[in-house]
């Protein structure tokens, strides 16, 4: 098996898929309020395609997948799929990323399916302005999931927090506290140009480090997490706060580009691979699946997309294209 890789020869070894666009939330920032139309079903990639993917994957050294959305606990069955992906060979680590809604129906499948670890959004502890980002009253459902997560045994349990200027940063030290008594991983993620929230990158983005320094400065030292000991970290820079039982992980996709580590490519719900998240540039691989096309040619198409991974020319933000899709469409 020659391992899948990009240009700096880079190994590819994790794979975000999004199984969905439907979402119930719209948060302002990911999916456009009135205009975003569903993809018609038909165009949507089948569990099988996606398995077929996955397998050919599988075979050229990815081993991590990530099941995305859109909302993919909207998505029937999505347990059962999960126990598929995770079955394959080669595929060593299978993980969710949800907004929490309809997380405690699924406890039990997904623990009985064998996943272990579920990342949920959730950029606010405030009821009020929950409604206000995602349009929708639900923060007591979501954080009642997350607490329901963590007593069956999930582990890790990720909350994703997109850090926004005058939208929660007046929170960052009320999530980083959870960690001092819940074994919850808080992720600071920096917001990004993506689909709708392109226009709002210099009213609300906050830089990594300011939170970083916002968090010392009000609960003491942080100390780092050695990465041997948290090999499926991904992008994050892992802190802990002195005697928590969580962690701290802080995502700087726009301050500090992680471009040269980057080890993962992406596939739409419409079955478009894309080798990064910032830049529109996608392949097709459903239309030739539904044409025929062999596991060659789509391992083909595959390495092509891996290899259009590249680093950033400069070390600047100027050098990240804006992508223009939705988020929501893409799968975060
Ligand atoms: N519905 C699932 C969820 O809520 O986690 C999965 C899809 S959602 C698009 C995945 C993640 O992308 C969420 O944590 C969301 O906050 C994040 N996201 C969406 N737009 C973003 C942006 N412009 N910048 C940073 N993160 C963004």
């Amino acid at each position: 098996m020659e391992q899948l890789v990009s240009q700096n020869k880079q190994p590819v070894t994790y794979l975000r898929l999004s199984v969905t666009d439907k979402c119930q939330l719209r948060c302002f920032y990911c999916a456009p309020h009135s205009k975003f139309i569903w993809q018609p079903h038909e165009k949507i990639m089948r569990y099988e395609e996606m398995l077929r993917i996955i397998n050919i994957m599988s075979n050229i050294g990815v081993e991590k997948i990530r099941i995305t959305g859109g909302e993919p606990l909207l998505k029937k069955d999505i347990a059962r799929f999960m126990g598929n992906v995770a079955d394959i060979p080669g595929i060593k680590d299978v993980s969710l990323t949800t907004n929490g809604l309809l997380l405690g129906k699924h406890l039990q499948d997904l623990m009985d399916a064998g996943i272990k670890r579920i990342n949920v959004s959730l950029d606010t502890l405030n009821p009020a302005i929950f409604k206000s980002i995602t349009g929708v009253d639900a923060f007591q459902v979501v954080w009642d999931n997350i607490v329901k997560s963590m007593e069956m045994g999930f582990h890790p349990v990720k909350l994703n927090v997109v850090a926004m200027k005058d939208i929660n940063d007046n929170e960052i030290i009320d999530f980083a506290t959870l960690t001092m008594n819940m074994p919850l991983n808080i992720r600071f993620i920096e917001f990004m140009p993506i689909g709708p929230a392109a226009h709002l990158m210099a009213k609300h983005f906050l830089a990594v480090d300011e939170i970083i320094d916002k968090i010392k400065t009000e609960l003491g030292p942080i100390v780092p997490i050695k990465k041997e000991f948290n090999k499926h970290q991904g992008p994050a820079t892992l802190y802990r706060l002195e005697n928590s039982v969580g962690e701290l992980g802080f995502i700087s996709a726009m301050s500090h580009h992680f471009c040269e580590t980057c080890n993962r490519i992406r596939l739409t719900c419409d079955g478009k691979l894309r080798p990064c998240l910032l830049n529109d540039i996608e392949f097709d691989l459903l239309s030739p699946i539904r044409m025929g096309a062999g596991d060659n040619d789509l391992e083909a198409i595959i390495r092509k997309t891996a290899l259009l991974k590249s680093r950033p020319a400069t070390g600047n933000m100027t050098c990240i294209k804006k992508c223009m899709r939705p988020m929501i469409s893409i799968g975060g």
